[in-house]
């Protein structure tokens, strides 16, 4: 059993749910499990109608759900014809009549809560899938539409719940084994999923990927597949070093400190379920079904070069705390971090010394509150505009003077931080973001020179 998750743009217009159906039906010998993202944008265009509906723009909310309901309906009619289109229309009418009374009672009550916000943005998944399963069906394969909320059940932690492993794990199986034992191909909705109690939730922004995996380990299924719109995980951001290449074995530890260090390809959950199980996940093109793509697996693999790839996070603020005399020692990080905690502000890097802490953030959101709060105790400021390059790769673990390497190459750049992560795969470092290009392109023509041809393309 395999589990196939399409994400937004492998799934964006009729053409790209086409090539889905062809990418399942060239793997139906190995029993798939189909997980897939709302048509691309579709989420940020529903989020966006029922904040402007929040703000009581109540018209300007139901017209932007038009475009929503347009562009599916399109869609449908591109991908389906007869009694099949037909069926699709009615459902998905009946699912936007509910969507727009949703709107409606948000613009009365002038408030959109996290927990409606999950309402609302569970509409994408289950459009894009109800669209999906028909087609495939269309194209001769049984096909048979799920209900993520019945299977991937979470706190209620709305707009980033957390799944519980052992009632998904056992949901998964109750809801999607038996349609598998007949011989059909589930389909369901990444992204979505309910509390015990029923109540829809989602489990974060690009929550597919984590979705097919939660599946995946549920079902002891022995492949993962991520199908995107990129031929896999890079050395670095091809839009910035053109001459990115193409990894093609890295390991579960090397890709989630990717995933966190802002390699968009993959959601960083994902590598949790999966390792759990030790399941292979291969990151796909959807685009190129033919190509290999990129496996992430629990082997190691021998591997000449130090550093597997370069990944950047811009939009980054780094927050020095010094403490004041009164509160050294002991209790100082414990406060500070109870702060951010407090605040639900996730810290990325932290260096300290004797009398100081830099850390560094990328949702800013609740920074003020966090200061304020910080300044009782200590000195605080604030410096942004700054991004974090992260070089990874299991080797750096054993190579010597690498650091050297690493900082020889952006020699000319001025580092803000540096953390060399616990798991010791990872040096990272804090710049000014203008100067990311530069550094990150010195850093490929150093590490990528040369490339093993095991492990690149
Ligand atoms: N549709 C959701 C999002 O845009 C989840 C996903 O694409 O993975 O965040
Ligand atoms: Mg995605």
């Amino acid at each position: 059993m395999i589990v196939c998750k399409f994400g937004g743009t492998s799934v964006q217009d009729a053409e790209a749910v086409r090539r889905v159906a062809g990418i399942i039906k060239a793997r139906l010998k190995d029993k798939p499990v189909v997980v897939a993202s709302a048509m691309g944008k579709t989420t940020n265009g529903l989020l966006q109608a029922a904040e402007t509906a929040a703000r009581g723009k109540r018209q300007e909310a139901l017209d932007l759900l038009g475009k929503i309901r347009e562009r599916h309906y399109r869609e449908t009619q591109k991908l389906l014809a007869g009694s099949a289109q037909e069926a699709v229309l009615e459902a998905l009418g009946t699912h936007f009549k509910e969507l727009a009374t949703l709107l409606k009672g948000l613009a009365i009550l002038g408030e959109l809560t996290p927990r409606s916000m999950d309402a609302v943005a569970s509409f994408g998944e289950r459009f894009s899938t109800l669209i999906l399963t028909e087609v495939l069906r269309a194209g001769g394969i049984a096909a048979e539409l799920m209900d993520a909320r019945q299977c991937i059940i979470t706190d209620d932690n709305f707009t980033r719940a957390a799944p519980l492993f052992d009632l998904t794990d056992a949901a998964v199986r109750e809801h999607l084994l038996p349609s598998i034992k007949a011989g059909r191909v589930p389909v369901l909705q990444g992204f979505i999923g309910s509390t015990r109690n029923g109540i829809t939730t989602t489990i974060g922004r690009g929550g597919s990927d984590y979705s097919a995996s939660l599946v995946g380990a549920a079902l002891d299924a022995y492949d993962i597949q991520i199908w995107t719109d990129v031929d896999g995980i890079m050395t670095t951001d091809p839009r910035m070093v053109p001459e990115a290449r193409r990894v093609k074995v890295i390991s579960f530890d090397e890709a989630a400190e990717l995933a966190y260090f802002g390699a968009r390809v993959l959601h960083p959950a994902t590598i949790v379920p999966a390792v759990r199980k030790k399941i292979p996940v291969h990151v796909l093109n959807s685009y190129k079904p033919e190509q290999e793509g990129t496996l992430i697996t629990d082997e190691a693999r021998p591997c000449e070069n130090p550093v597997k790839a370069i990944a950047y996070k811009k939009g980054i603020t780094i927050v020095n705390i010094t403490s004041t005399r009164m509160l050294m020692a002991y209790g100082f990080l414990r406060k500070i971090f109870e702060t951010f905690e407090l605040h639900k502000t996730s810290v990325d890097v932290v260096s300290t010394s004797e009398v100081s802490v830099s850390l560094t953030l990328d949702d800013i959101s609740k920074l003020w509150d966090v200061v304020t709060e910080l300044r009782k105790i200590s000195e605080v400021n604030v410096d942004g505009g700054k991004a974090i390059v992260c070089c990874v790769g299991d080797n750096l673990r054993n190579i010597p003077g690498l650091a050297h390497l690493v900082f020889t190459a952006v020699q000319d750049v001025n580092v803000h931080m540096i953390s060399q992560g616990a798991s010791a795969i990872n040096i990272s470092f804090v710049i000014d973001e203008d100067r990311l290009p530069h550094a990150v392109r010195s850093l490929h023509d150093v590490f990528f020179q040369k490339l093993d041809p095991n492990i690149f393309e």
